[in-house]
């Protein structure tokens, strides 16, 4: 039977939350430091890379889908297809300068040396920008380069800031925000088509499972129709009559973002016994 192939990062920080999402998706995979793993339970055959090379592995079709970060998939340039973003290693791409610096504006960098790992990216905001300055590739450890003086900026990933901090430097301009995607081949033969879709049907069980909760409350019979109109769930609330008379037990899914004002008028409406808990699959 055909197997589908999926390259994923060996070590690093996307490593464990894509093994992750398999898992979540009922995948197994055991590698045990093997560098090409098949998965236990599904025709996935799991290949380690460095990120860096995913994207190519997966243009040349040596792989037929990778998750990698974006800002690595438009680095690269290579002609694969963004199925779908992941939601997890969300970061951006900042340029920084040394904290005492009196920054202006993008026309700052005119004549500087930017040292970073992403040229491509870099060079586009720049020319968008109409910004002349020479970029210094250097593939790790960027903050340090104004310290040492081998550049006057940087531009680097950021999440919290605080290694920018560490470095004594600032965030001043955001390049572009990134997250974890999975990217295909766009030529994938339909029988690999099929297994994509099954994974991305798991998928989207996990990321709607994520994104609810599974709800259960008391409610006086009279207000159940107000409540109702509050937690209209999937379908519609289970509403199933509680042993006390005139009062019923109400179970819906509510939305994880809506949440906090949902219970919000369920207590004004005179619910009680409010119970919220995690879903696991969600399939609409
Ligand atoms: P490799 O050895 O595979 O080349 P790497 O050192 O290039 O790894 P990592 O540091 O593991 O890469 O980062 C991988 C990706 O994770 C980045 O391209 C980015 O999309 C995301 N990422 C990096 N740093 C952070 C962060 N601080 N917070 C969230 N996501 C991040
Ligand atoms: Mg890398």
């Amino acid at each position: 039977m055909e197997k589908l192939r999926i390259a994923i990062q060996k070590s690093g920080r996307l490593s464990e939350k894509s093994l992750k999402l398999l898992a979540d998706c009922g995948i197994r995979v055991n590698n045990g430091g093997k560098l090409k793993a098949d998965a236990a339970n599904f025709p996935l055959e799991v290949l380690f890379l460095r990120d860096d090379d995913i994207s190519q592995y997966v243009e040349e079709g040596v792989a037929d889908v990778g998750m990698l970060g974006e800002n690595t998939v438009i680095e690269k340039g290579k002609n694969v297809e963004v199925v779908r973003q992941l939601g997890f290693a969300k970061c951006r791409l900042s340029l920084a300068v040394p904290k005492e610096v009196n920054y202006s504006g993008t026309s700052w960098f005119e004549g500087k040396k930017v040292a970073t790992s992403y040229p491509e990216i870099l060079g586009q905001y720049f020319k968008q920008k109409g910004v002349n300055a020479t970029i210094e590739v250097i593939s790790g450890s960027v903050e340090i380069a104004p310290g040492i003086g081998l550049a006057e900026g940087i531009c680097d990933i950021v999440s919290t800031g605080s290694t920018l901090l560490a470095n004594g430097l600032k965030e001043v301009e955001q390049v572009m925000t990134s997250q974890a995607v999975l990217i295909a081949n766009p030529n994938l033969p339909s029988e690999k088509r099929v297994l994509l879709e099954s994974i991305l049907f798991r998928m989207n069980a996990v990321q709607k499972a994520s994104e609810n909760k599974y709800i259960l409350l008391n409610a006086p019979n009279d207000k159940l129709k107000e409540i109702t109109e509050v937690l209209p769930g999937m379908k519609s609330p289970t509403i199933l009559p509680l042993a006390e008379e005139g009062w019923s037990s109400l179970h819906s899914v509510v939305k994880e973002d809506e949440f906090w004002e949902v219970i919000d008028k369920l207590k004004s409406l005179g619910a009680e016994g409010i119970l919220v808990c995690p879903i696991e699959k969600m399939i609409l």
